[in-house]
């Protein structure tokens, strides 16, 4: 198979560093160990995997992360964690047992359990659910284990140091030939342990990735890549072959899960594609996540469409505000002193408008508020809530005429009245403001306009 990126041709065969992780539901159970196992046999490029903390095996069964917060949270209000310590340690021991081989965690489990006893700390707690998925994996697989606490580190403050984090991993990384790195956590200076948020397996694995220069970052779920909507809003939406690391950032922003949003950063950074593949069909292609492609889908125009529910416009209506020098500025100024920031700003000769999110501003609306009115004197002032925000992504768009036409015609047939629009300069995506009643009808219209 070729793929094309960054304008280059490169012959998937002949690639010699593959980066794969793995999530929680690819790792819940001896028989996903066995597909993984399958999965690495099948191309010896794949010489680094990061493991994520098993995951739920059925639809309401816990995710061991989720049970080592309920550790934590149980040993600091001081009762017994002996009950649910003792599910997660059988978690690990029936994967052991299923996969048959010769390994006793008993000792690491006590550590860790007195550990938790002992205040190491929410963090700490969380990232032993990747800590112990890493050590059978790689007795498994036969891999070293690489403990990331020695290599991906936090600044004081929280923020991930990605250049320390890089310059160690990657001449730690040189030594090995097949390793295992468990994902979502690493250290601070002072050797705390220190976790990404949820989901930051997917974090580890972009930052191996460009710590080892690798030729592709394959992220393995249980879903062959990315849809063009969300299946419980479209029916059946078509996946994506191609996107783009900015049309992904654009969807994700607005709702489309999948993979961790910050983990597109690093391999942007180093130009590495990222494959999303589905454990449970290796052989579909998924989605390829790269810098540039020129693979258009010309029929469909769009990438994607994703959409959140939850925002809220304050309108402001000032007669002749246009020549009123600094006024956004006041207003921007306003909101930004109530420690709340903006999504969009749609503006007209006497009327602005600032889109906000409900929530985060929901204990300070009235001070927000109170602000504006003070520092610009409007005629007029109101807020408005229960917007809902689609956006419409599309590489696509810059080539094709009509797109926004499309779109309207789309919710205007479907008898939607859009409340803002606003597209993005970069002719990447159209953002459109709808009722939140209107919101998963808006959706199927525009979807339905595009796809066929
Ligand atoms: N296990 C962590 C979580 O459940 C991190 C991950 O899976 O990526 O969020």
């Amino acid at each position: 198979m070729n793929i094309y990126y960054n304008e280059v041709k490169v012959q998937m065969d002949a690639l010699n560093v593959k980066v794969v992780k793995f999530g929680g539901s690819s790792l819940a159970d001896p028989e996903h160990f066995r597909k993984v196992k399958e999965i690495m046999d099948a191309d010896p490029a794949r010489r680094f995997i990061i493991p994520s903390a098993p995951g739920k095996r059925f639809s309401n069964d816990n995710k061991v992360t989720d049970m080592l917060y309920e550790c934590y949270n149980t040993a600091s209000s001081g009762d017994s964690i002996d009950g649910i310590f003792a599910r997660v340690c059988e978690r690990y021991n029936s994967i052991i047992d299923g996969l048959g081989i010769d390994l006793d965690l008993t000792e690491e489990y006590n550590h860790i359990k007195w550990a938790i006893l002992h205040h190491a700390g929410r963090d700490y707690a969380a990232s032993r659910g990747e800590y112990l998925n890493g050590l059978i994996l790689a007795k498994y697989l036969g891999f070293d284990f690489i403990d990331p606490a020695e290599y991906v580190k936090f600044f004081d403050n929280g923020i991930f140091d990605s250049e320390t984090t890089n310059r160690l991993l990657s001449k730690e990384l040189k030594k090995h030939t097949n390793g295992v790195i468990p994902g979502f956590y690493g250290a601070m200076p002072n050797g705390t342990i220190k976790t990404f948020s949820r989901g930051g397996s997917d974090i580890t694995g972009s930052i191996v990735s460009r710590a080892l220069s690798a030729d592709i970052y394959e992220n393995w779920t249980d879903v062959s890549g990315f849809l063009m909507a969300d299946p419980r809003i479209v029916e059946n939406p078509k996946g994506i072959g191609y996107i783009t690391y900015r049309e992904l950032r654009e969807l994700s922003y607005m709702g489309a899960t999948v993979l961790h949003e910050d983990a597109i950063f690093p391999v942007r950074f180093a130009g590495i594609p990222i494959n999303i593949k589905n454990t449970n069909a290796p052989s579909d292609e998924g989605t390829m996540i790269v810098a540039h492609t020129d693979v258009y889908d010309t029929k469909n125009v769009i990438t994607g469409i994703a959409g959140k529910k939850g925002f809220c416009v304050i309108t402001i209506e000032k007669a002749m505000m246009n020549a009123e020098k600094g006024f956004g500025r006041k207003v921007l100024e306003a909101i930004e002193h109530e420690g709340a920031s903006f999504e969009h700003l749609p503006s007209g000769i006497d009327t602005m408008s600032v889109i906000l999110n409900s929530a985060e501003i929901a204990d300070r609306k009235e001070r927000v508020i109170n602000r504006i009115c003070h520092s610009v004197e409007p005629d007029a002032i109101s807020v408005e809530e229960g917007l809902a925000l689609i956006a419409v992504v599309g590489r696509g768009m810059v080539k094709s005429k009509g797109t926004a036409l499309r779109v309207f015609k789309a919710l205007a047939e479907s008898g939607i009245n859009i409340k803002m629009i606003d597209q993005g300069s970069s002719e990447l995506n159209i953002i459109i403001g709808v009722d939140e009643n209107d919101f998963e009808s808006s959706m199927r219209a525009i979807y339905n306009e595009f796809v066929d």
